[in-house]
């Protein structure tokens, strides 16, 4: 998977191609996307990321 590719950047079929390595960095999120409403466990992988909880 390419450094610094933002999951919001994927395209379906990156998606596809990255799923195993997708799934072990959104296993515990801790950041949403406020653009697109994905989520993360870092807030690198987003375009707009937004530290979620309390
Ligand atoms: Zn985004």
């Amino acid at each position: 998977m390419k450094k610094n590719k933002t999951f919001c950047g994927f395209s379906k079929d990156e998606i596809k191609e990255n799923l195993e390595d997708i799934i072990l960095l959104v296993n515990e999120p801790r950041y949403i996307c406020r653009k697109c409403a994905r989520v993360s466990n870092t807030g690198d992988r987003l375009c707009k990321p937004v530290a979620m909880g309390k």
